[in-house]
């Protein structure tokens, strides 16, 4: 008689054991740097991820810059698209500064190719990574979270017992809410972001950014054109809250620059929000931690969030390898997650929020006035929470801005 043969959801519930030391809700780069760290450290770890296929759909402009990669370590080639050198950054009047990256830099990657090494990596640590897999609630004894509740495979839901859950589960962190903690941002701290990959583009250099500000090109935030072959590019925007949409904006620059985009199709659309602030205090509950978007861990000038999300992913598994050598998983014990976060990325991060609120202030007459005096060193401080002062003294070159430059020291 022939065996049946199992089917691949059947693989995806007998892979999974009924507790683990720690279970990470998202496969996002959050999630995957908690799996990976703490699945070297020798502890039971289970990823689940909701979507049918790690990183994809992307939603994210895929700059990656050289600090981040020292932190990685080596990425395969094939997620590497371009390596960037440079960065154009024009004000509303067409007036650029030139940012010449050096040796430092970065790439744009494909992030459907990047995700899943970085899931692959994290199983190859011993962590079970399970696409497919969502996280739908969590499981308590009285206030601790002890486990989670999940649908393996788009099977009925199951649970799972866990030491911690780590929620990386994106902006949306709807795990978060259930086990309790209130991860809420408010809308002021939130971008709308919309974006194009496009083809057969007339790019004027495809080793360098293109940044682009002003009120009415994109009003709170940015335009951006991110090289990923000569001709090709993600082409996107981040809008704070206005009353049109961010894709009103992106459509309308595109029909405004002809040069660029005359013959140019699209070949992929994504919108997708990003938190820009509000960074959480608190950040743990007892058996229970969150990281990446879902923590609003992102840099609230340029919303790159794959940073502070690897990051933050090796931070917490620092704190759960401690807590759990303590026998000891509660807030007091992984609260020192929330405190490390914020004296080696929170206290920077808070800098660049206040940066932030003074340029949502400014008009296209002020940034206009700023990019003639503004270098590409202190753009580059600027963004990482250093020179407020370089800038502050800029500002204050007009005396209407004087309070306002203030608001930086
Ligand atoms: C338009 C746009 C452009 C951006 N451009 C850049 C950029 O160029 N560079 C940069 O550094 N950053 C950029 N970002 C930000 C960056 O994408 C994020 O900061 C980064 O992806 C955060 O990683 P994460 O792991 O915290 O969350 P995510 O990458 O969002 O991963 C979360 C994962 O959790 C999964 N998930 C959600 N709920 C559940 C559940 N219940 N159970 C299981 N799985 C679940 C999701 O499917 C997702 O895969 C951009 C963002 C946007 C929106």
């Amino acid at each position: 008689m022939l065996k049946s043969v199992p089917s691949a959801r059947d693989n995806g519930e007998k892979m999974i054991k009924g507790s683990y030391d720690v279970i990470v809700a998202g496969a996002g780069p959050g999630g995957s740097s908690v799996a990976k760290t703490v699945a070297e450290m020798g502890y039971s770890v289970l990823l689940l991820e909701k979507r049918q296929e790690i990183g994809s759909p992307k939603r994210c402009g895929e700059g990656l810059t050289m600090k981040t990669i020292d932190i990685l370590g080596d990425i395969p080639k094939n997620c590497i698209t371009r390596r960037i050198k440079g960065a154009t950054v024009f004000a509303p009047n067409g007036n650029h500064v030139l940012i010449d990256y050096g040796e430092e830099g970065g790439y744009i990657i494909e992030r459907k190719m990047f995700d899943k090494w970085l899931a692959m990596r994290a199983s190859r640590s011993g962590a079970t990574v399970v696409a497919h897999s969502e996280v739908t609630d969590v499981l308590k004894d009285g206030e601790k979270i002890v486990g989670i509740k999940a649908t393996i495979g788009g099977e009925e839901e199951r649970e799972i017992k866990a030491k911690v859950v780590v929620a990386a589960d994106g902006v949306e962190s709807t795990v978060s809410r259930k086990a309790g903690l209130d991860t809420t941002n408010q809308l002021v701290n939130i971008d709308s972001g919309y974006q194009y990959e496009m083809s057969n583009l007339k790019l004027e250099n495809s080793k360098r950014i293109f940044l682009y500000f002003g009120n009415e090109i994109a009003p709170r935030g940015y335009l951006w054109i991110f090289p990923k072959g000569d001709d090709v590019a993600n082409v996107g925007i981040g809008t704070g809250l206005t009353g049109r949409s961010a894709k009103y904006y992106l459509d309308k620059f595109i029909e405004e620059n002809p040069g660029i985009f005359g013959q140019a199709s699209i070949i992929e659309a994504n919108s997708g929000a990003i938190p820009v602030g509000g960074f959480l205090e608190n950040m743990v509950l007892d058996g229970f931690m969150v990281v990446g978007d879902a923590a609003h861990q992102v840099n609230p000038i340029h919303g790159g969030g794959l940073k502070e999300a690897t990051l933050a992913g090796e931070i917490a598994a620092s704190v759960i390898d401690k807590a759990i050598k303590k026998n000891d998983v509660s807030e007091k014990v992984l609260s020192e997650y929330s405190k490390i976060w914020w004296k080696e990325r929170g206290s920077k991060l808070k800098k660049v929020e206040k940066l932030r609120q003074v340029m949502e202030k400014l008009s296209d007459d002020d940034f206009n006035m700023v990019s003639e005096s503004l270098t590409g060193d202190v753009a580059i401080g600027l963004t990482r929470g250093g020179k407020m002062l370089s800038l502050a003294k800029i500002l204050m070159k007009k005396p209407a801005l004087v309070k306002l430059a203030r608001h930086l020291i």
